[in-house]
């Protein structure tokens, strides 16, 4: 209590300097515009400072005030009262750091840095205060007492967890040593993330003239074109290391000393020495989080981290990876070998490396199946499997999305569509944010830029879905992979988890839940865009939509079209289709991993094979309550730290690679 009070007085400092930004920071400010968002476009950099300053201050007051009551703790006075404090603070984090990984700057980048110790220490002094914790202590020890509901029993229960793993029950030596490790994590946390948005924004491969371009379709070079104008380099093409823009350059360059240049230039983030390399903060970082697994009782990180999760153990999460390596392994080397056979044909002596593998897995499909992604890419535009992806949620869960272009954004590509349920009722906002820019972190993830409460009122969603797919050039439509197309279902499965959330407290409301259990309904959702089949007629599934009447983007696709048919029927599973994906869909979406070859084949055989997915392992930090997928490979800061979430337990799927972790 003693560290808090004294915290107490320090944010009062803070405050008063900063009075004078009180009323009229929008960080702070009651959201008033339609449908209670914020005002994005009267937000500036000066505003970041006082406004968290006094969130923390008001914030600590009300803890305080809640362990400082002189009656005994009830769940009302202890439980509730913790639920509905710190709703500025909520405010201000989700806000920020939604700017931070979606439309960043330099001044959020020094703030991001800046920012990251100060939250860790501010939850340290709530969640190892040893009087809030006696309260919370005492009314889980007579929970069966006390005729709570199940949801109140719930969110006691994961009250108490978290205060235990965050070291509330330790000495006060150690509670310090953890303090300072957690302030340090989440420094490093925000360092390894900016230093990989860095070498991201300062990598394009600028292609010169035809030879450059060779192999390219016209969807690759249109994209490159906007790339190369967001640079300043108007007339040119560029390719980034964005996913969105390297991959489709790996399948279909003919430039072998291209691809090897782009490859290396996109495995080497935060790798290539000088002052953005991560190599020494990751190694730091594994030394704290082991450190701080002990300190709190475990015998690893790995353990630590798992125990709050349905895997559980390290074990567990050995096990099930084992099942799937060995037969993934003999897919992909059986994958090399006709890859490797392919090159032979050609009459060239070079042993397959990285940069050729999505090259000749293209000429390989097309050899197998006489179809390849640039003949499917027409079928798959982003506005149709927008498209198909709320269809699907309306035949699922009877939901309509209504677009909505009079709500603020943060960027003008940003789009809102109102979510209705099936009789009506307005359920929340969806907002879509598609393209790649340089402002943006890289990836694919679901935030929430306010969740679904009943506790401080009948509280709506603010939802959002980051994506980073090539923009078409104006007035072209913007064509995905069926990689990308799975990617925006699978972002949009998390979504609708936290759009349908119903009840009444924050610390279990919409994707705050269990790690490994946030992945479900994503999990499951991206399948339906191809593998359902509705038991309505037609019989169709969400990819179907998609394909069987498509809007093709040149008049050149309608002979596709024909094709995809003809495969369809002459492409039986199992035949044909020597690389018929594997059943598993764990996805482990790193860069340098050759994905196994998948031939998309028509419907019977399109589900083209993961490498991508959500995040691996995350190195950043990432707050629990910020949940959702990233699948990206540098996670964007983390965003929300509601008074639910502790601040060194970052980590979600926001997945990808960065998902999971820090240090949660
Ligand atoms: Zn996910």
């Amino acid at each position: 209590m003693h560290a808090f009070t004294s915290h107490m007085g320090r944010m009062t400092e803070q405050t008063q300097v900063s009075a004078y930004e009180a009323d009229d920071n929008p960080l702070l400010a009651q959201w008033s515009g339609p449908f209670g968002v914020p005002a994005f476009g009267r937000i500036k950099p000066e505003h970041f400072r006082p406004a968290f300053a006094r969130a923390f201050a008001a914030h600590a007051a009300e803890v305080a005030a809640i362990a400082g009551n002189a009656q005994a703790p009830t769940f009302a006075n202890t439980i509730d009262a913790l639920e509905a404090s710190g709703e500025a603070l909520a405010r201000a984090v989700d806000l920020f750091h939604l700017l931070a990984g979606a439309h960043t700057n330099d001044a959020i980048l020094a703030f991001e840095r800046e920012l990251a110790p100060l939250k860790a220490k501010h939850w340290d002094r709530i969640l190892m205060d040893e009087t809030l914790f006696g309260r919370i202590d005492g009314l889980y020890r007579m929970r069966d007492r006390l005729a709570l509901s199940a949801e109140q029993r719930r969110v006691l229960e994961r009250y108490h967890l978290k205060f235990t793993r965050a070291g509330a029950a330790l000495d006060a030596p150690a509670k310090t040593r953890l303090a300072d490790v957690n302030e340090r994590l989440a420094t490093l946390g925000t360092t390894f993330s900016q230093n990989v948005l860095a070498d991201e924004q300062s990598y394009a491969l600028v292609l010169d003239g035809e030879d450059d371009l060779a192999g390219l379709p016209d969807f690759v070079r249109a994209a490159a074109r906007t790339a190369a104008e967001e640079r300043g380099l108007a007339g040119k093409h560029a390719i980034t290391i964005s996913r969105s823009s390297v991959e489709p350059f790996l399948q279909f360059s003919t430039r072998r000393d291209l691809r090897e240049k782009i490859f290396r230039a996109w495995i080497a983030r935060g790798d290539g020495g000088g002052a953005t390399d991560n190599k020494a903060i990751i190694a730091e970082m594994v030394a704290l989080r082991a450190e701080r697994a002990r300190l709190l009782g475990y015998p690893s990180f790995a353990h630590y981290r798992l125990d709050d999760t349905m895997a559980k153990t390290p074990q567990a999460v050995r096990a099930l990876l084992e099942r799937v390596w060995a037969p993934g392994r003999r897919r992909a080397m059986a994958d090399r070998d006709a890859l490797q056979a392919l090159v032979q044909a050609e009459g060239k002596n070079f042993a397959l490396a990285p940069w050729d593998w999505r090259y000749y897995a293209e000429k390989l499909r097309k050899a197998r199946c006489d179809i390849d992604e640039a003949t499917i890419k027409p079928y798959l535009q982003l506005e149709r499997i927008i498209e198909a992806a709320f269809y699907t949620a309306n035949r699922l869960f009877g939901l309509t999305f209504e677009r909505r272009d009079g709500v603020p954004v943060w960027h003008d590509d940003v789009r809102v569509w109102e979510v209705r349920d099936a009789v009506g009722r307005h359920r929340g906002l969806f907002f879509g944010d598609y393209f790649a820019r340089t402002s943006k972190h890289s990836g694919a993830w679901m935030t929430a830029l306010r969740d679904q409460e009943r506790l401080r009122g009948d509280i709506h969603p603010l939802v959002v879905n980051v994506m980073n797919f090539s923009k078409a050039g104006e007035g072209e439509p913007t064509l995905l992979s069926f990689d990308d197309a799975k990617t925006l279902f699978h972002e949009f499965g998390h979504a609708l988890h936290a759009l349908l959330s119903d009840v009444t407290y924050p610390m279990i409301a919409g994707t705050n839940v269990l790690l490994d259990w946030s992945e479900l309904p994503s999990q499951l959702f991206e399948h339906w865009l191809v593998k359902p089949r509705w038991n309505t007629s037609p019989r169709r599934s969400s990819i179907s939509i998609c394909i069987s009447s498509p809007r093709p983007a040149t008049a050149s696709t309608s002979t596709a079209s024909s094709r995809l048919n003809l495969r369809a029927s002459a492409c039986p599973r199992k035949s044909s289709c020597a690389t018929d994906p594997p059943t598993s869909n764990t996805y482990s979406r790193a860069p340098a991993t050759p994905r196994p070859i998948t031939a998309i084949c028509g419907r019977r055989c399109s589900m083209p094979t993961p490498s991508r997915r959500s995040r691996r392992p995350a190195i950043s930090s990432m707050p629990a309550s910020r949940r959702g997928c990233m699948m990206m490979s540098t996670p964007p800061a983390a965003r929300a730290t509601r008074p639910t979430s502790t601040p060194p337990f970052v980590g979600v799927c926001r997945r990808p690679t960065g998902c999971s972790g820090g240090g949660g």
